[in-house]
């Protein structure tokens, strides 16, 4: 099984608090005024919380005679003299204020989540798209919806997190700093055990943190398996080796199951023994007071009551991180792949291309790893309307011909010129109209034939799809369709298109932007006979029109071209007129030997 890319954030980075909000700070850019907004009704809400406690404490005190005066200030707030029902009155205002608060504060962390999430994912989706061919070619299958289902699910968590441990932060400064106010002596004794406790659970912290680290990557490889098993079903039954696939799932298996108890375990047995240590510190901090010997019973009971509220806070500051921290790996993977699509970002700027009247590659020198050229040296004068064949055997570079001809890939050495300036001066949105691409084996999305011809190009007319399909020879068979250009060609095409239709509807799609080159990699290679010789006829009746590169097998779909470029290891080793080379050059006549046997 190959390890997975989560691994690389795996590594036992430290993320504290400062950490976490630095993971998640990109995320939450655009939700930095509902974060303000909320940090400010939740401070507002710790007083008000702090405000009502106090009032009951006062009007307990009153009402079991305890205390004959209701001196309270609250603030600028005198209310002192007052009546205990309007004391009752003034915390039920109060306690309105802090349910108020509450529900605006939760409306304000759903919305961040939901914001997270959506820009999240149009962001990281946006700059797959815009990144190199090199980059999307190279990208294992599965992967960015990987990214964009799991990861970004767990960006919309974070923000949650963070907005939920943000607002809980406020509102537990808000009770400490009014606890503070009514009696320094006991808040800063209990304070200064919190902050204690906090250090002794750091290392548990740790430990689950990590736990959670190997549970995220262990379960990558796990669905990474099960991917492959699936993929690579008929080679598993064809050799029987499904019980040693199934042993080696169940092995993966078996290390998520013991990452994922171990991980769960520390992360739910830290809230509850912080939930005790918390009241333990709080006995601890009203021993300590008592000694030091207290007059005001009111203050100190209200102190209490804010304490022991503001731990219930810090608790939930407390699990807020920890869930954060957990998520931390997810969010890293996410940036970070996010990033390298960025880094690989296409220019698209350029000059505008009116036509393509000619092709010329000048020492064209193509490695996919730096070390074996794909292409070397590649010299070809191409005019327009030509139709250029492609030949060589498998791996001699002929689809990254194509793909540099394409402008998928830029080459290292030399230069791709049009019109005698290099192709990199014009904008690649115009280069792409001019120059059209028929792949191997054409892919139709699930779409009317209409939609599919059309390809996101909203600018096509219907009538240039007409055109299209008319000069790919297709629309006879499409009109017979029980329902003409409005069938549905779904991935699987429904049955209703075969795979020569399939691939002439990929020629029409190609056609319909009225491009002055066609590029078409092994068209008929996947096509039987008869379909190849539609295709061949096709391409005939296009000859001329529009300039054709071909890389065919089949030496039927090579007489087509006017000329034969032969490509092994990557060098041409022949050029010429269709017939001569093949009359000629030792691959061809081997080529025609084998077919003729
Ligand atoms: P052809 O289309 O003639 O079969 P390709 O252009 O696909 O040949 O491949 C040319 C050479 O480049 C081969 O040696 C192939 O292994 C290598 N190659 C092709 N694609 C990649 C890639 N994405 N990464 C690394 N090497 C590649
Ligand atoms: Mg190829």
């Amino acid at each position: 099984m190959a390890s997975a890319p989560g691994s690389r954030t795996a590594g036992g980075r430290r993320s504290g608090p400062i950490e976490a909000w630095r993971a998640a700070r990109p995320f939450l850019g655009a939700s930095s005024r509902d974060l303000v907004v909320l940090v400010v009704v939740s401070a507002l809400a710790g007083f008000a919380e702090a405000g009502v406690l106090l009032l009951i404490v006062r009007s307990a005190l009153v009402v079991t005679g305890s205390d004959g005066t209701a001196d309270v200030v609250l603030g600028p707030l005198d209310l002192s003299g007052m009546s205990v029902a309007t004391l009752l009155w003034v915390a039920a205002g109060l306690l309105a204020f802090v349910i108020a608060a509450r529900f605006w504060g939760s409306r304000l962390i759903a919305t961040v989540s939901a914001r997270a999430l959506t820009q999240s994912r149009e962001s990281v989706f946006r700059a797959f798209m815009g990144a190199s061919w090199d980059v999307q070619s190279e990208e294992r299958s599965g992967h960015l919806q990987d990214i964009m289902s799991t990861n970004l699910e767990r960006v919309a968590l974070v923000s949650l997190q963070v907005a939920t441990g943000l607002a809980a932060a406020f509102q537990f400064g808000a009770l400490l700093v009014s606890g503070v106010v009514i009696d320094p002596l006991a808040a800063a004794a209990i304070l200064l055990m919190v902050v204690a406790l906090f250090f002794v659970f750091r290392p548990v912290s740790g430990m689950a943190r990590r736990a959670a680290r190997a549970s995220v990557d262990a379960k990558r490889d796990l669905t990474h398996g099960i991917a492959e098993a699936v993929s690579m079903a008929e080679e598993i039954r064809a050799f029987d080796v499904g019980d040693a696939v199934v042993a080696q799932v169940e092995a993966a298996s078996a290390d998520v199951s013991s990452l994922h108890r171990r991980s769960k375990f520390l992360a739910k047995v830290l809230p509850a023994l912080y939930q005790n240590a918390a009241l333990l510190v709080i006995l601890a901090g009203l021993l300590a007071v008592h000694a030091a010997g207290v007059e005001d019973v009111a203050g100190l009971g209200a102190v209490v009551l804010m304490l022991v509220r503001a731990l219930t806070y810090s608790q939930v500051v407390q699990v807020s991180h920890q869930a954060v921290a957990d998520l931390v790996p997810y969010l890293d993977e996410a940036r970070e792949e996010q990033a390298r699509y960025e880094a690989a970002a296409v220019d698209r700027t350029g000059d505008p291309l009116e036509g393509i009247e000619r092709l010329t590659f000048r020492g064209v020198t193509y490695s996919y790893d730096g070390d074996v050229a794909a292409l070397r040296s590649v010299d070809l004068d191409v005019a327009r309307g030509e139709a250029v064949g492609i030949v060589g055997p498998s791996g001699s570079g002929k689809s990254t011909f194509m793909q540099v001809l394409l402008r998928l890939r830029s080459p290292q050495e030399g230069e791709m010129l049009v019109n005698g300036r290099p192709a990199e001066d014009f904008a690649l949105g115009g280069w792409s109209e001019r120059v059209a691409f028929v792949p191997q084996e054409g892919r139709l999305f699930s779409g009317t034939i209409r939609d599919n011809v059309r390809f996101h190009r909203p600018w096509l007319t219907d009538e240039e799809i007409g055109d299209a399909l008319e000069r790919a020879h297709v629309a006879g068979e499409v009109a017979g369709f029980p329902r003409g250009w409005d069938t549905h060609a779904g991935e699987r095409g429904g049955g209703a298109v075969s795979g020569g239709q399939r691939q002439r509807l990929c020629i029409a799609r190609a056609l319909a932007g009225r491009p002055d080159v066609l590029v078409l990699d092994e068209p008929t290679s996947a096509l039987d006979m008869r379909s190849e010789s539609l295709i061949r006829d096709t391409l005939l009746a296009l000859k001329g029109e529009v300039t054709m590169f071909v890389i065919a097998h089949r030496l039927s779909t090579l007489s087509v071209c006017d000329r034969l470029v032969v490509l092994e290891k990557g060098v041409v080793t022949a050029v010429g007129p269709t017939d001569e080379v093949m009359a000629t050059n030792p691959f061809l006549v081997d080529a025609v030997r084998l077919a003729r046997r």
